[in-house]
């Protein structure tokens, strides 16, 4: 675990109505204490963000989007952009593998999804990882590195510095199969995408730039993730739909900061 703030983001995915994201908020505003060094971001659906804006504590909370295209505006029919969401959010989750996966989205997309989220003045939470077989085939660096680098291609390195990176292992993830990952294989990634930051931006970006864990993370397995050296959070799925869960990993978090910040 690293000094900076924690960021323990729960990811919704394509779930809840206006009513029952409602309750979700209210159940975890019930058991989530506020602490300065932590992070709490929600990512409910597009739809739901407004009326959980209104709702939430934002001494405890942040919001985060789901995803939005990269013009600010325009003919692009279906479409949210990030101008619309910048008073909305903090955060955008981008890159995610179901979007990569499901919706096609390439590197080159994601990089203007990237710009188009800073341009906002909104943190992206750039999503990367490698499939079971990228990894089978040795490829885990060669895949980590042409995401990172394009994504990442029309920043700054203080805007670099700024983001988040969330390592999330295409076959951790409960919807690709939810294969637990080794801390020790977390690390080594994450100490990787560290690095290229780097090489490529200096190490200030690398420095300042929170790294997460994401792949199938619950209130069991949060812990062993973020006592990695240089993990500044996790990215959670699944459990961030259950309260008890949720709360048990902000729980965790509170805890370990407690013990760094007391010794
Ligand atoms: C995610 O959606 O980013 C994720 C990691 O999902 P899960 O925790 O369900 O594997």
């Amino acid at each position: 675990m690293s000094t900076k703030r924690t960021l323990i983001a729960g990811n919704w995915k394509m779930n809840l109505n206006t009513a029952q994201a409602s309750l979700l908020l209210h159940r975890l505003q019930e058991r989530i204490k506020i602490h300065k060094n932590i992070e709490v971001v929600l990512i409910p659906s597009a739809l739901t963000l407004q009326p959980l804006s209104v709702q939430l504590d934002r001494r405890k909370f942040r919001l985060g989007a789901q995803n939005a295209y990269y013009k600010d505006d325009g003919a692009f029919t279906g479409e949210v952009s990030f101008t619309m969401l910048r008073d909305l959010v903090h955060y955008a989750v981008i890159g995610h593998s179901e979007r990569r996966l499901y919706f096609n989205e390439n590197n080159d997309l994601i990089r203007d999804k990237v710009a188009a989220c800073v341009r906002n003045e909104i943190t992206p939470i750039l999503c990367v990882g490698e499939t079971k077989h990228e990894r089978r085939a040795g490829e885990t660096k060669r895949v980590l590195h042409s995401q990172i680098s394009t994504a990442l291609s029309n920043l700054t390195a203080h805007e670099i510095g700024e983001m988040v990176i969330a390592y999330e292992p295409v076959w951790a993830i409960s919807t690709f199969g939810g294969e637990l990952a080794k801390p020790a294989q977390a690390q080594e990634a994450m100490d990787y995408i560290r690095k290229q930051i780097r090489d490529l931006h200096g190490k200030k970006a690398a420095d300042n730039v929170r790294v997460l864990y994401g792949g199938s993370v619950d209130d069991q397995t949060a812990r062993g993730y973020m006592e990695i050296l240089g993990c500044d959070g996790v990215l959670v799925g699944g459990a961030s739909l259950n309260y008890h869960k949720f709360s048990e990993i902000v729980r965790s978090a509170y805890a370990m900061r407690h013990e760094v910040e007391d010794e």
